[in-house]
């Protein structure tokens, strides 16, 4: 599958994944969707990504994922249970990669991430 292809189909889910949000009253942001190869790195070496940017390449790098925020009362929620883990079941079952499920270094998570693949 080329890279175009696998965009195509990434936002495909996107689209099915903010109608499925809609459905279920979770309203959210886009916080990041394309990242700079230097960013990338900046977060790797901050324990905030599994992936270097420059051996290996992020979803992020390749426009492959987006990093979403819940909004509860008018304000981003980070809280799992405030409807991340409803949004990673839903893009699991479509056939992305739900951040939810991996240790990062720094010992959190990353529920809002919603990626291609891992
Ligand atoms: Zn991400």
């Amino acid at each position: 599958m080329t890279n175009t292809e696998k965009r195509i189909l990434f936002l495909q889910w996107a689209a099915e994944l903010t109608i499925f949000a809609k459905d279920q009253e979770i309203d959210f942001i886009v916080t990041c969707f394309k990242r700079e190869d230097e960013q990338q790195h900046a977060n790797f070496k901050a324990g905030l990504s599994q992936i270097d940017g420059i051996t290996e390449r992020g979803n992020h790098q390749d426009w492959l994922a987006w990093d979403l925020g819940i909004i509860r009362h008018g304000l981003v929620t980070w809280n799992p249970d405030h409807g991340y883990k409803i949004l990673g079941a839903k893009w699991e079952s479509l056939g992305g990669y739900w951040g939810g499920k991996t240790v990062l270094r720094s010992g959190g998570r990353d529920y809002c991430h919603f990626g291609f693949d891992k």
